[in-house]
């Protein structure tokens, strides 16, 4: 066994090997400009473009025409924001979300309310769920667009993404899906969820960094959206700029081994996520599990350790690669505002720790990670004053 051992993969996921292997060629001998017209070169690498492209539309159900390469999600959700928020402009100006949405989402939306519109960001309960019933009570005349994530990169819940398709597209709204966690680990139908666009990333999946996709459905009903970027008249000039040609050659190897294995990859990494949160509980006290077990991704765990500061955490425990799961400003660490909307304390929020499991984590790794999990929570626990304070308290 290797250390440090990798328990991030919500943050990102090492590059599958063969992933690696398929990209090759396209840094090297077959490095065409995907535009080319005039000669095999560009053909080459429009054929390997498209190639991915079908792959990954197939993965979604959707059609090839309805995919565009970005350069990960963040870009695919500001144009999934602007460009719908500036196409409908005519028919309203109000966008319904949720409180627990990764910062493209939250912060494209931020502008988009500071130049007018009005977001309505809407609360979930203690497990990380919305109230449906609420968010089809937000909807009114003015309402253009939904976007609300298909799972969350924190806490790992799967949203119930099927029955909000139902509810925009009865009441004749637009919705957006940040898929960016959800591809690859669940199942996820663009038809089947009457999603209208979507967002997603290659990092995500054993693909590489810097490469993304939005999925914008083109009937019934065709999205209208703008485009955000100007320039030459790649991706039907949604999104112009010279294609990637081996970051995307990448995304569609990496969605292609996903789809060959997703049933069977999720079960074995569900495994071995519960063996690590069993194995935790059966040597600790004082710790409670952020957001639902049940409508989890099967990768994702996400502690709360009573009395232990999770930077104090990290910082003993080297030789493990795991984090907080909230994005922090470089001098002055914020509570995590996701683990916040779900009901923590500041202090339950700063005591809390994702891990992340991925393709290429093994039961040895699990089993190290508890020992020395377990061990480091009691050796800061032995010295936290919070906790020797509780356990006066119920000495008394
Ligand atoms: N949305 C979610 C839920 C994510 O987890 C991430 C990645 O951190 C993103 C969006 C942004 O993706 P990218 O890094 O490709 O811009």
């Amino acid at each position: 066994m290797n250390l440090p051992i990798y328990l991030d993969n919500q943050a990102t996921t090492p590059v599958d090997p063969e992933v690696f292997e398929a990209m090759k060629p396209y840094f090297l001998g077959k490095f065409g400009n995907a535009s080319s017209k005039s000669h095999s070169f560009g053909w080459e690498a429009e054929s390997a473009v498209e190639n991915a492209r079908k792959i990954i539309a197939q993965f979604i159900n959707a059609k090839q025409a309805e995919v565009y390469f970005t350069s990960g999600a963040t870009e695919s959700i500001n144009l999934a924001h602007f460009g719908i928020a500036e196409a409908y402009l005519s028919k309203g100006n109000h966008i319904i979300t949720s409180n627990i949405e990764h910062s493209a989402v939250a912060e494209s939306l931020h502008l988009l309310e500071e130049k007018g519109f009005e977001i309505t960001f809407l609360p979930v309960n203690n497990q990380g769920f919305l109230n449906l019933n609420q968010l089809e009570d937000s909807i009114k005349e003015s309402t253009i667009l939904v976007s609300i994530m298909a799972a969350n990169n924190e806490i790992g819940t799967i949203n119930n993404i099927t029955e909000i398709g139902k509810i925009c597209r009865a009441n004749n709204v637009l919705f957006h899906t940040d898929a960016s966690q959800a591809l690859g680990k669940v199942p996820f139908d663009v038809e089947a969820s009457n999603v209208d666009a979507a967002s997603f990333t290659a990092h995500k999946v054993y693909g590489p960094k810097g490469t993304g996709g939005i999925y914008i459905r083109n009937s019934n009903p065709k999205v209208k959206i703008v485009q955000q970027l100007y320039g030459g008249s790649q991706e039907k000039s949604i999104r112009p700029g010279t294609l990637n040609v081996p970051g995307i050659v990448g995304f569609g190897k990496a969605v292609e081994i996903c789809s060959e294995n997703i049933g069977e990859e999720s079960k074995r990494i569900k495994y071995l996520r519960d063996n690590l949160y069993k194995g935790l509980l059966s040597y600790l006290d004082d710790v409670l599990l952020n957001g639902s077990l049940e409508n989890r991704l099967p990768n994702n765990l996400n502690l709360c350790f009573k009395y232990v500061r999770s930077e104090n955490f990290l910082t003993e425990i080297r030789d493990i690669a795991i984090s907080i799961g909230s994005a922090c400003s470089s001098a002055v660490q914020k509570p995590s505002r996701i683990l916040k909307a779900i009901g923590l304390s500041d202090e339950l929020a700063y005591s809390s720790i994702r891990f992340g499991i991925g393709r290429f984590n093994t039961e040895e790794e699990i089993d190290y990670t508890i020992h020395r999990v377990v061990e480091t929570v009691n050796k800061l626990r032995n010295i936290s004053p919070a906790r020797k304070l509780r356990q006066e308290e119920l000495t008394k």
